[in-house]
């Protein structure tokens, strides 16, 4: 275990932004990690896992503890369900292929999210009609000030749409080294009735899918509309879908008849982010460096030498010009560090 001094982060973050970390250590066991906060209490710490939701806008005067705890195990079994740990550092959607392969159940519709598991409460990940909320058991979080371990089970972890209690109360407090999922090992509740799946399924001849093939469905239509951050530096859905209330929406709806949207409960409609910025005349725009992607308004993208305040001001920009067209603001989903 080795700190390094004035590290370049830009392979550490999916935007592919370069900045530079004061300094810098992989940590690969919770003893390493202890001694990491032990012999550095004083210095500034920034917890780093796969880079896929932030967006580096300066260098980070900080120590970045690199979160690099590898292992999955099963801990418990019933007739129908199992319970799944996997340590922090694991890549996510290696662990969700690993699920299938063992035929358990639940995670196939959050195949190719990228990161590690540990960082999936942080916002409580989701797609295609899955949140890790759904699964979730519990995870194990190393205190940063007094190196202490505390389970949060699932209320605990006070999950909201793309929203925890590590993103509110116990920001900047704790570490999460390891997460428990509840698995299904027999009648595994199948769910193709988001997005394109079903149609994704058809083109298959496939109307009673197993989990692989809904997590294949899954996988070719993220491939066909996602950027891969490989090619071009991202970081998935910039913005959150905002969430208003039906009165306010009610009155910009009789402006806009066109809008999408969807209730979500009786007293608040979800409106696609995606739809706001298109509407708005981003989608497919280029501004120096970087730009909206051309197929999916909610993913800005750098096009090889982006800083990341260009990318901030254009998310600016777009935020500035939905609350000026429909009255409704935008949030970043990114971390904006
Ligand atoms: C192409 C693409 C598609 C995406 N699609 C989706 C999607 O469909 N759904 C979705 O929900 N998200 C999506 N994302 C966002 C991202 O993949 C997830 O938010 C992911 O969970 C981030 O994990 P990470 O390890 O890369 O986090 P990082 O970017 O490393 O960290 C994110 C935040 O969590 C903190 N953090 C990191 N590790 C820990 C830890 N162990 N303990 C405490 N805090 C920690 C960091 O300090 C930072 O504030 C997408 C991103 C990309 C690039």
């Amino acid at each position: 275990m080795e700190i390094q001094n004035n590290f370049s982060l830009k392979k550490h973050n999916t935007f592919g932004i370069e900045a530079k970390a004061k300094q810098f250590v992989a940590v690969h066991s919770i003893a390493e990690l202890k001694t990491v906060l032990k012999e550095n209490k004083s210095q500034k710490k920034f917890i780093l896992g796969g880079g896929s939701n932030m967006l580096l806008t300066k260098d980070i005067d900080a120590l970045v503890i690199h979160i690099d705890l590898k292992g999955r195990k099963v801990i418990k079994e019933e007739a129908d369900f199992v319970w799944v740990e996997s340590q922090a550092g694991e890549n996510w959607h290696e662990f969700v292929l690993w699920t299938i392969e063992q035929n358990f159940g639940g995670l196939e519709n959050m195949s190719l999210i990228p990161g590690n598991v540990g960082t999936t409460p942080v916002q409580n990940i989701g797609a295609y009609g899955t949140e890790i909320k759904d699964t979730f058991v519990s995870c194990e979080a190393l205190s940063i000030d007094n190196q202490e371990i505390k389970t949060f089970n699932n209320s605990e972890c006070h999950f909201g749409y793309r929203e925890s209690v590590f993103k509110n109360e116990a920001k900047n407090l704790y570490i999460i080294t390891s997460v428990v999922f509840k698995l299904t090992k027999a009648n595994h509740k199948i769910n193709t009735s988001y997005g394109d799946i079903t149609a994704e399924l058809a083109t298959k001849n496939i109307t009673k899918p197993t989990l692989k093939e809904v997590s294949d469905a899954v996988i070719a239509i993220r491939k066909s509309k996602l950027p891969d951050p490989k090619e071009l530096g991202n970081s998935g859905s910039f913005f959150k879908n905002p969430i208003i209330l039906k009165t306010d929406f009610e009155k910009i709806y009789q402006k806009f008849p066109e809008m999408k949207f969807y209730e979500i409960s009786e007293t608040e409609v979800k409106v696609p982010a995606g739809w706001l910025i298109e509407q708005a005349g981003f989608k497919g725009k280029r501004f120096g460096n970087a730009g909206i992607h051309k197929n999916q308004a909610l993913v800005l993208v750098n096009y090889g030498n982006a800083t990341g305040q260009e990318i901030l001001d254009i998310s600016k920009n777009i935020q500035d010009t939905i609350y000026q067209i429909f009255g409704i603001r935008i949030e970043a989903e990114v971390n904006v560090i």
